[in-house]
């Protein structure tokens, strides 16, 4: 396993917390020097704000840690391609490297819709990678919504 899909796994334990609470299991966790410094899944329900995604959570976390808002010299990784609200945050906190699972196409932005971390107009750019334990990370949405439907039809 590399390093990349260690970390990856990481992330895809933060999706299932969120399954676990009825959220989309999306996850992320941000690394620095080899350590995990912040943690994050997706909460928009239970914390009843749009603001409350993985990516925004652990980069909170991970900035606390660091005292700053800058989080130069970090790795992110999302079980997901992060939306553009998340995309912004990213760019704006200068991570210079993110490591993306499953693609998103109906509203990521690395790349499906637009790519916002690799913008050659802005004053940073993301290096970028995908795809790594793409089937895992996209599994685990699949089972979610798999097990939504099946409830929702039970429900009638
Ligand atoms: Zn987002």
């Amino acid at each position: 396993m590399t390093t990349d899909e260690k970390y990856m796994k990481e992330a895809i334990r933060q999706a299932k917390k969120a399954a676990a609470i009825g959220e989309v299991p999306i996850g992320c966790i941000i690394v620095y020097e080899d350590k995990i410094i912040g943690r994050g899944y997706n909460r928009r329900m239970v914390d009843h704000t749009v603001l409350a995604h993985a990516e925004i959570l652990a980069m909170k976390k991970a900035c606390k840690k660091m005292g700053d808002w800058r989080l130069e010299g970090c790795t992110m990784y999302i079980t997901l391609e992060p939306c553009p609200m998340c995309a912004g945050a990213i760019v704006q906190a200068r991570i210079p490297r993110v490591v993306v699972g499953s693609m998103n196409p109906k509203a990521g932005c690395a790349g499906s819709v637009m790519n916002l971390l690799q913008e050659p107009g802005f004053n940073h750019q993301v290096e970028l990678e995908k795809g790594i334990l793409e089937e895992e990370c996209s599994t685990v949405l699949k089972e979610f919504f798999k097990a939504l439907r099946k409830r929702k039809s039970l429900d009638k």
